[in-house]
């Protein structure tokens, strides 16, 4: 089958479909359609799609960045949670025979099997203008659960996007910075006005490019408590790391032994979490682990 062109992504082409279906945009999902076609080919760029390439789309919409990634990749899987929108998927996204869309709730559908299933358990691609709302339970859901994923590129808030690719010292670095760092290499592809999407969100975004890294940066022990430290050392941000790391009801060492393993870091025991690298955090994290280990199996 040849493929067509992609013609939506033209705000006119955009608005005709809109009507024909009379679509009522639903504020709860966090639907603001693309209409930019130069921020659409930004993000095919980005992503580097190719005919070998299985791409999982979150979120498709009318159709309008389907039809880009279907006419580039191999196949396409887009999952779309709003029923009105299938009608208007099968009929924008007809011309393309490489296309599966799946009416379902993303964080509700095991990606590691659809990766198996579809593309044989090789790495996929997402690729996404993602519903601002869930932004992060996506991200850490692709990553924590180890879906072979080769790369993220996707369309989030433009503060989020600063928050993955910051580090110690501004008041954007926490848990999802350090989570993101960990599993990827993040790079921003551009920043996008309120007007390239319709209707406008009430907020500026941005592309971003993450690409998962073969091994990560730092060895943890184990990594679900490395995890565990991260989150409660930024749950009170403007407790010590050690006060934060007490008041979590799943780490299990004591407050001394913490404060031991930060002097052996030649850390002050008054340190706070947004001023430790992720090295450190993982420092830490193995200093104490096998205390927790056995703590938690004397439970
Ligand atoms: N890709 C389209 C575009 O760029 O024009 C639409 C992007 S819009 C920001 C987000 C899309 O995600 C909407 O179509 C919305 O219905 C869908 N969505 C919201 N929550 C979802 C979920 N839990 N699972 C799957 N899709 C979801």
């Amino acid at each position: 089958m040849n493929r067509p062109e992609p013609a939506l992504g033209n705000p006119r082409n955009t608005i005709a479909v809109l009507n024909q279906y009379r679509f009522v945009f639903q504020k709860k999902y966090g639907q603001n359609f693309l209409i930019d076609t130069h921020v659409l080919d930004k993000i095919i760029s980005a992503a580097q799609i190719g005919p070998e390439d299985f791409v999982v789309e979150v979120g498709p919409g009318i159709g309008t960045m389907t039809q880009y990634l279907a006419y580039k990749a191999g196949r396409v899987a887009a999952i779309e949670i709003d029923k009105a929108l299938i009608p208007i998927l099968e009929d924008t996204l007809s011309g393309y025979d490489n296309v599966t869309i799946l009416n379902e709730d993303v964080l509700k559908v095991d990606l590691c099997r659809l990766a198996e299933e579809e593309n044989g358990g090789r790495p996929i691609k997402v690729v996404a203008n993602l519903p601002y709302y869930i932004t992060t339970p996506i991200i850490m859901g692709l990553f924590e659960s180890h879906v072979p994923v080769e790369s993220i590129t996707v369309m989030v808030q433009k503060e989020v996007a600063d928050r993955m690719r910051t580090g110690p010292g501004s008041k954007d670095y926490g848990a999802l910075s350090l989570a993101v760092q960990y599993y990827a290499r993040p790079d921003l592809i551009a920043n996008v006005p309120p007007n390239c999407f319709i209707p406008r969100p009430r907020v500026g975004s941005a592309v971003v490019r993450l690409t998962r890294h073969e091994k990560p940066p730092v060895e943890a022990e184990n990594e679900a408590y490395l995890f565990q430290l991260i989150r409660a050392s930024f749950q009170q941000r403007r407790k010590t790391l050690v006060n934060g790391l007490n008041h979590a009801a799943d780490v299990l060492v004591p407050k001394e032994k913490f404060e031991e393993a930060l002097k052996k870091m030649g850390l002050t025991p008054d340190i706070r979490g947004e001023a430790l690298t992720l090295p450190q955090f993982a420092e830490l994290a193995n200093l104490t682990w096998e205390l927790q280990k056995t703590l938690h199996r004397d439970l």
